[in-house]
């Protein structure tokens, strides 16, 4: 891990690379890692370098953040065979599909349990009962 983080530190000067409570990208520059003992500690790392690398950090609706989080998966790719790490689609996809479970959860009405749709400003209207609700925000 230390040994990546000093690669990615020489490929990307510019970078602040630093201990952090999880794996996050923090714009403009600010790349945080943990030293918890996560599964694919170097791929998260990669991730958050891809979103870093992608430079799209504005979304404005759910379907929009996953794209952003598909693309960074897509990124980390790349950025496995630069740095010689092997790539793990399954645990890619599971993180996509935990993404995908959450949004689908806070797409329901909290009254009809139908799912609500997505204005252009991100908040939910309930088809059924009119109900609106904010979207949630994640951190990537
Ligand atoms: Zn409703
Ligand atoms: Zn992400």
């Amino acid at each position: 891990m230390q040994n990546l983080i000093s690669k990615i530190a020489s490929d990307h000067p510019e970078l602040e690379i630093e201990l952090g409570e999880r794996f996050q990208f923090t714009p403009p520059n600010h790349l945080y890692y943990s030293d918890e003992p996560y599964e694919y500690p170097e791929l998260l790392l990669l991730h958050e370098l891809g979103h870093y690398l992608i430079g799209e950090t504005d979304y404005s609706t759910d379907i929009e953040l996953l794209e952003i989080e598909a693309k960074a998966w897509a990124k980390a790719r790349e950025l496995c065979e630069h740095y010689k790490i092997e790539y793990d689609e399954d645990f890619a996809e599971d993180r996509l599909d935990s993404y995908r479970d959450f949004l689908h959860q806070a797409s329901l009405c909290k009254t009809c349990q139908l799912s609500g749709y997505q204005d252009d400003r991100g908040n939910y209207h309930c088809p059924l009962c009119g109900a609106s609700w904010k979207r949630k925000n994640i951190k990537f």
